[in-house]
């Protein structure tokens, strides 16, 4: 679940249930207020009514039994009784709705839910109606008497059922605008956090120059960017220690071996050394010239990583790609290896020179390297007008499908005994990568196990 939802549900449930207290204490309040005001009602009621029956005291005997009290309205329910609690007077509501005279309830009011009498709409089942009812007893010359008063409660109900339909509602309401609140404020304080984490996953070795913009507020965000910045500071300082140790100590092994190189040359020379010696002398020589070999790829490829930079010109890549299959010329015809070439004149490109130079080198050493001797390799260009895309085919044991990507890392070589034969490093590749993306090109390989390879690279015109 996302940081913004829990946020939301967090600050909706509290919501809710503070919302939830509150309705429960204005509702018992609401429920209760209606109670009080019928309560005082009734006991004013009942004293009006001792007060009249007190004042015509006749009112009390049996003849007089069919006057009417008037209390307010005809919404009351009365019964008057005498001493032996035999009813002496009652309203017209009293004979349709039954409320039994109960002994322990004396001066104070009750709920009761009265029957209606001689019901039998409902075929047996009797229909309830909550009554509030009050039952005093009033003096008439030295004669105790009993007034049950009692009023219905239908509308207390209703308008109670009114007030939970209200807080059902208003609790809805303010569930669905915490809702929309909290998930607005989940957002505005995710802000900065997704805006850090757009910004980390931009960041790679090439972008590790890249920072956090600070905001004005120093909050845990603020802080967060500043200890991210100072870990990118780190990264971007060991990252850069790393490539000049690389350099510096690949230039500092270049001039020892050139020594190493004319001590061997000069050796060789002596016809007087015994035989044993001289054959130790011509492994060694070769030994040098594979560490020579490694030493300049190294240079080279620490030279790119220090200084990106590409001195770019108009220059004919016809004419460059000739001069390199001039040099390759005496290789390929000792390996015995047929060549095939379809090279359009005067094809132009704009880059680095000097760069792409060892973008052909490195593939066209591979091709051969890695070849059947008397095998074969296809080279040809194809300019669309938007790209240059050459292919560079060659029969040879191919690479497994599972290497393809990694043969482009440094130091990464297929089957290890295959390249240290051939005094590979397992760089070249690793190197045209970088120069092909320095130029916004693309390279890829292809390849059918123990049958042949081909690399396609594009470059684009613009
Ligand atoms: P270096 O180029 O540094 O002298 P290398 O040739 O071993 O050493 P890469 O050019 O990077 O290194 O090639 C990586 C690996 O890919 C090689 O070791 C080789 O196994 C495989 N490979 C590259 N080109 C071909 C090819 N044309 N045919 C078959 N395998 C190849
Ligand atoms: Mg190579």
């Amino acid at each position: 679940m996302k940081i913004r939802h829990k946020i939301t549900l967090w600050i909706v449930g509290t919501g809710i249930l503070t919302s939830l207290a509150f309705s429960l204490v204005v509702f018992l309040e609401m429920r209760e207020q209606p109670l009080q005001i019928l309560d005082s009602q009734l006991n004013l009621t009942c004293d009006a009514v001792a007060k009249e029956v007190s004042k015509n005291p006749d009112f009390l005997e049996a003849q007089k039994f069919n006057r009417t009290i008037i209390v307010q309205g005809s919404r009351y329910w009365l019964k008057i009784y005498d001493p032996i609690l035999q009813p002496i007077y009652q309203s017209e509501l009293s004979r349709i709705v039954d409320i039994p005279l109960l002994s322990n309830k004396r001066n104070r009011a009750y709920t009761f839910d009265a029957h209606l009498l001689n019901n039998d709409v409902n075929h047996g089942e009797k229909e309830e109606i909550a009554f509030r009812v009050l039952v005093v007893e009033f003096q008439v010359e030295n004669n105790t008497y009993l007034i049950q008063l009692a009023s219905s409660m239908e509308k207390i109900d209703e308008e109670i059922s009114e007030l939970l339909r209200a807080l059902g509602f208003g609790l809805a309401l303010s569930a669905a605008i915490l809702f929309c609140i909290g998930y607005f404020m989940a957002g505005q304080i995710l802000k900065p956090i997704s805006a850090i984490n757009s910004l980390i996953l931009k960041i790679n070795e090439k972008t590790l120059s890249q920072r956090i913009p600070l905001g004005k507020s120093r909050d845990e965000i603020f802080e967060l960017s500043t200890h991210l910045n100072n870990m990118l500071d780190r990264l971007e300082f060991s990252f850069a220690q790393q490539k000049q140790y690389l350099a510096d100590a690949s230039h500092e092994l270049k001039s020892p071996i050139a020594m190493l190189r004319l001590f061997f040359e000069d050796a060789a020379q002596h016809s007087d050394l015994p035989e044993v010696w001289q054959n130790k002398l011509v492994g060694l020589q070769r030994n040098l010239l594979r560490l020579d070999r490694l030493v300049k790829t190294l240079l080279a490829l620490s030279a790119l990583e220090v200084n990106e930079s590409l001195n770019v010109e108009n220059f004919c890549l016809t004419e460059l790609i000739l001069s390199v299959l001039e040099d390759f010329a005496p290789l390929l015809q000792k390996t015995n290896i047929h060549l095939e070439t379809d090279i359009p004149q005067n094809i132009y490109l704009q880059g680095d020179k000097d760069k792409i130079r060892r973008v052909f080198i490195n593939i066209f050493d591979n091709a051969i390297k890695y070849n059947f001797n008397g095998g074969e390799i296809r080279f040809n260009i194809y300019d669309d007008g938007k790209s240059v895309k050459l292919s560079l085919y060659n029969t040879g044991p191919g690479i497994p499908y599972a290497d393809r990507e990694k043969v482009f890392e440094a130091f990464y070589r297929v089957e290890k005994s295959r390249s240290t034969h051939y005094g590979g490093a397992g760089l070249g590749l690793s190197i045209v990568k970088k120069i092909v993306n320095l130029h916004r090109g693309v390279v890829s390989i292809e390849s059918e196990l123990g049958e042949w390879t081909r690399v396609d690279i594009t470059f684009p015109l613009t």
